[in-house]
């Protein structure tokens, strides 16, 4: 690990200039991300900011317009036991007891969250070409072992996956991030936050320097009666997605009023398509309903060597979710708590 000062910020501005004041300094929250990316040479520092003790953004509270407030510093085991969002957003809740373990989510916070990085093998591999660690060094991937990388939104630069869990629930919610930076304070809705890879795949989001997240705003509707997250993994626990699948619906009788669907495990962010929700709109809430909206979430889906499993698992994955969704005391191990 390279030598780094570390200072502790006492506020969200101060942490704010000092990163715009220096180069390569950076943050760190709860630290499970950033500091294996710095052990293991995949990122460098100078300065490290903890902006822990900054007093602010630990709070999750109702906000006027009805919703729900979480701040950025609020660490996941926070987030998904706390009473407002375990009755109002149980998806949410669902989505992050998926990740990680209860070791980690103790200390990850929902900025950081947001910011992890990927986990393909060759960007943790610092002596493989990747143009996400280092720009033009090419992608190992592409003709490398790929089975657990991207099968939609890809370029020829990069097809790594994007792989919070947290991520897929808010992405089906619809949430915004509220962003702080040197411009004063601006929103980002949520599926605008994250990127595709595109000839830039070492920006994995729409940060600008020097911004930090503040807060995740959700909208007032939690999808609370009829919702279900499933992630489709090598072990139970313990491992990132293949396949996770976020559904939020709402029903009138058998018909479905409103539908939310946001895929993980199978691009640079979470994966979401409006026209198969509204395609859901009106429908029966049957099993064919959900696999003709499965063809359409995967439409242009294009695998690699080894990843081909995926379109298939993927909208077997809707399906079975959307079914799950419907009766969310029924669910499967696969939607239960990591431990
Ligand atoms: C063994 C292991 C298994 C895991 N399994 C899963 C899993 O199954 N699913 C899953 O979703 N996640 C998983 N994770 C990832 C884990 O959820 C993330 O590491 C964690 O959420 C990151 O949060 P943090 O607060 O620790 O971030 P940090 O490591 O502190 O920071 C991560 C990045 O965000 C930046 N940052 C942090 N806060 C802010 C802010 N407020 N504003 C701007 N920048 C900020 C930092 O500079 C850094 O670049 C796993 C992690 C480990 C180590
Ligand atoms: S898929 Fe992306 S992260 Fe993985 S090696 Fe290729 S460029 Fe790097």
């Amino acid at each position: 690990m390279n030598n780094f000062d570390y200072q502790r910020a006492g506020s969200f501005d101060e942490a704010i200039r000092q990163i715009t004041a220096k180069n390569d300094t950076k943050v760190v929250a709860g630290g499970t991300n950033i500091l294996d990316l710095l052990k293991y040479f995949l990122t460098s520092a100078d300065r490290l900011i903890d902006i822990n003790h900054t007093g602010n953004h630990h709070d999750i509270r109702e906000t006027e317009s009805g919703g729900l407030h979480l701040g950025a510093l609020a660490t996941n085991a926070e987030t998904a036991y706390h009473p407002l969002v375990e009755s109002r957003y149980p998806l949410l809740a669902q989505s992050i007891l998926a990740g990680a373990s209860a070791q980690i989510r103790n200390m990850a916070t929902n900025g950081g969250n947001l910011l992890q990085r990927t986990r393909c093998y060759y960007f943790y591999d610092a002596s493989s070409p990747c143009n996400k660690r280092e720009p033009g060094s090419g992608c190992s991937a592409i003709p490398g072992y790929n089975r657990i990388m991207a099968i939609l939104g890809t370029s020829e630069h990069c097809i790594a996956v994007y792989p919070s869990d947290m991520s897929v629930g808010l992405a089906a919610l619809g949430a915004v991030v509220n962003v702080r930076g040197p411009q004063g304070d601006r929103s980002i809705p949520f599926s605008e936050f994250h990127r595709l890879p595109g000839e830039t795949p070492h920006l994995d989001n729409n940060l600008q320097h020097g911004e930090l997240i503040t807060g995740i705003d959700l909208p007032q509707k939690g999808f609370a009666e009829n919702y279900s997250y499933l992630k489709l993994r090598d072990r139970n626990s313990y491992a990132f997605a293949l396949i996770s699948v976020a559904t939020g619906l709402e029903l009138d009788g058998d018909i479905i009023k409103d539908a939310r669907i946001a895929l993980g495990g199978v691009a640079h962010k979470p994966w979401r398509i409006p026209e198969a929700e509204q395609f859901l709109t009106g429908k029966p809430a049957v099993r064919e309903s959900f696999a003709a909206c499965a063809d359409i979430v995967l439409q242009g889906a294009v695998p690699y060597k080894y990843n081909s499993f995926k379109i298939e698992m993927a909208k077997r994955a809707i399906i079975r979710n959307g079914m799950m969704a419907l009766d969310p005391s029924s669910q499967l191990p696969g939607a239960q708590p990591s431990v």
